[in-house]
């Protein structure tokens, strides 16, 4: 069984907290926050250059240029702040991330364990 301290705030804890990450989303250019978005679903370089037509050694630029604009340590820092910005990097207004697309009257509740 986990301790208290087991299960302390790890953002608290490590003092690196990704959700700061997603204050400086104001300094990426276009090109970065499609990678951005993109890097949310966890995928590799390769992946990210086909989906993005460009070449794998670009992509590992952008990522290089992404984590270190957002204040980010490692990749995978910046995948987490990708996947807590959707909202704001993706587009797809059918998109089920988006909060406003929750029905009036309806509130998003964490599901009990
Ligand atoms: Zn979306």
């Amino acid at each position: 069984m986990a301790s208290k301290f087991d299960t302390a705030c790890a953002y608290w804890r490590t003092g690196s907290n990704p959700e700061r990450g997603t204050w400086r989303l104001d300094a990426l250019t276009v090109r970065e926050r499609q990678v951005l978005l993109l890097l949310g679903t966890g995928v590799g370089n390769r992946e990210l250059a086909r989906e993005l037509g460009i070449a794998e050694r670009t992509v590992k630029a952008h990522v290089a240029n992404i984590v270190d604009k957002t204040g980010q340590q490692t990749r995978t820092q910046a995948a987490i702040v990708a996947a807590l910005a959707h909202d704001a990097l993706c587009s797809e207004s059918a998109c089920t991330r988006h909060p406003e697309r929750v029905p009036a009257g309806r509130q998003v509740v964490p599901s009990g364990g």
